[in-house]
């Protein structure tokens, strides 16, 4: 049987750092800690040491607003924070500041959705709830979990503002959890309150359960490209386990990233560990209508209403444009080159054939291109004026992608002008047909045979004669001009 014959259930719950905040959630240390000596981004705050008090970033409350409001979610009009109590090294205070919706709890948000189209599928996952969260430090395995005499800690991000977003089970299968993360990072970046290719700007749980058979916690994803890996790992190992006629237990598994599988973790936390209770320190937050109203209208164009701009302003079709604002990186890139060359259709068929043929091709993201596009709307003009042919454009645009030379300049170094001048092709027409006999007497009555002869004749120009000219030589040739 093959996988797409099990009926899959994936829920996910989606750790987003706000890091486009200036400061920590409840302190004045910097919100971007990447690259810095360790403990360094420290204070007595985020390290709860005794006496100090949490102040929280009104900021980072209306950073969560505009995340809760794009993803269609009831705000609560009042909401507080709750002490999350474990024991672990990554938290010095032994408890998390977070948010719950029981014991007392009530978390920012709840109840909304976010839609994707998959397949010509028109999808709704549906968010259970966003919650405000401080992110704990960094554990250092030197030699790997499991196999490092010790460990190292490093509180940089201890404090750091999170949101997590937890989805119900609605995804369907790995591909759609897919989409699912492209569609939100396409959000947060729309938003501005995340730059998701910062490490660790995205982490996740993910539930995963097969036929209705028991669920599995998949922990430790610790960036958005890892989570369908670890998802179809999961499914697989589920999926094979149930044709052999065994059954999944409930568990909780690790993702071990360097040997791409999910492990069984021998710790297991239940809810009622953790404790929870109202976090003493921080007062309940009430938001009043004009303040949401105020939040709400600040909000910039987000993906769905940007897509429908496309269709209108461009003439794009409604998949083009949905696939360009998937990626806010794309959809920029496609208004910046249409700015300078106003043909749209065109520059949005070379963006999702040549363009990302490059991106997957050298796993990198759109602003890490050499191909600006300024670049790509050089090539397109010489295109249209005639100067290179489309065929050589999707060479120039490979060359540039790989030595970051401009368009013009890569065109002359390796001489990939096009040929019109018809004595030049004459002459090279004179050597296709002396070289292939057989072929000109079949190209009499055989119009495959004059192709041929045509194709030849590209050949030996390395695809640099004027088609037209080409074919226009090679039928006077035969007719014995
Ligand atoms: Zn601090």
């Amino acid at each position: 049987m093959a996988e797409s014959d099990h009926r899959v259930m994936i829920g996910l719950e989606v750790h987003v750092q706000l890091n486009r905040l200036n400061t920590k959630l409840f302190c004045g240390c910097r919100a971007e800690y990447q690259g810095l000596p360790p403990n360094t981004n420290v204070c007595p705050v985020c390290l709860g040491l005794p006496g100090s008090l949490p102040v929280l970033n009104k900021l980072a409350v209306n950073h969560a607003i505009m995340v809760a409001k794009a993803l269609n979610c009831t705000i609560s009009r009042s909401f507080n924070f709750v002490r999350k109590n474990y024991f672990y090294p990554d938290m010095t205070k032994n408890f998390q500041i977070s948010q719950y919706e029981k014991a007392g709890g009530v978390p920012v948000a709840h109840s909304g959705w976010l839609g994707f189209a998959n397949d010509s599928l028109e999808r709704r996952i549906r968010i259970r709830r966003i919650q405000i969260e401080e992110d704990p430090g960094r554990l250092e395995h030197p030699e790997g979990i499991g196999s490092s005499k010790y460990v190292l800690v490093d509180y940089n991000r201890a404090g750091v503002g999170l949101l997590e977003i937890v989805t119900e089970p609605d995804l369907a299968s790995p591909d759609e959890a897919r989409v699912f993360i492209q569609k939100l990072r396409s959000v947060l970046e729309h938003l501005g309150v995340c730059d998701t290719s910062r490490e660790g700007a995205i982490r996740a749980d993910a539930n995963v359960s097969v036929d209705g058979g028991n669920r599995v916690e998949v922990k430790n994803i610790s960036s958005y490209k890892e989570i369908v890996k670890a998802i179809e790992f999961e499914v697989l190992r589920q999926t094979k386990i149930i044709e052999a006629g065994g059954s999944v237990s409930r568990e909780t598994r690790h993702w071990v990233e360097a040997k791409g599988m999910t492990i069984s973790s021998r710790q297991k936390e239940e809810e009622q560990d953790y404790r929870y209770f109202p976090e003493p320190d921080i007062p309940v937050v009430s938001l009043d209508e004009d303040a949401l109203q105020r939040i709400f209208d600040s909000m910039p164009e987000l993906p769905d209403a940007r897509a429908k701009r496309f269709v209108e302003q461009y003439g794009l079709k409604s998949y083009d444009a949905n696939v360009l604002v998937l990626d806010k990186g794309l959809a920029d890139y496609f208004e910046e080159t249409v700015r300078l060359y106003t043909n749209p259709k065109t520059v949005a068929n070379w963006i999702q054939s040549e363009i990302l043929r490059q991106l997957n091709e050298k796993k990198i993201e759109i602003n890490q291109l050499a191909v600006t596009p300024g670049y790509l709307a050089e090539m397109l003009h010489m295109i249209e004026t005639g100067e290179i042919s489309g065929k050589i454009g999707k060479r120039v645009l490979v060359e540039v992608a790989n030595t970051g030379l401009p368009p013009r300049v890569v065109v002359e170094r390796l001489g990939l002008t096009r040929i019109a001048d018809v004595e030049f092709i004459r002459r090279v027409a004179e050597e296709v047909f002396r070289e292939n006999p057989d072929a000109v007497e079949d190209a009499k009555r055989d119009q495959e045979a004059v192709n041929y002869l045509i194709g030849q004749v590209m050949k030996k120009t390395r695809g640099r004669a004027d088609p037209e000219v080409a074919n226009k030589v090679v039928r006077q040739l035969l007719n014995g001009g």
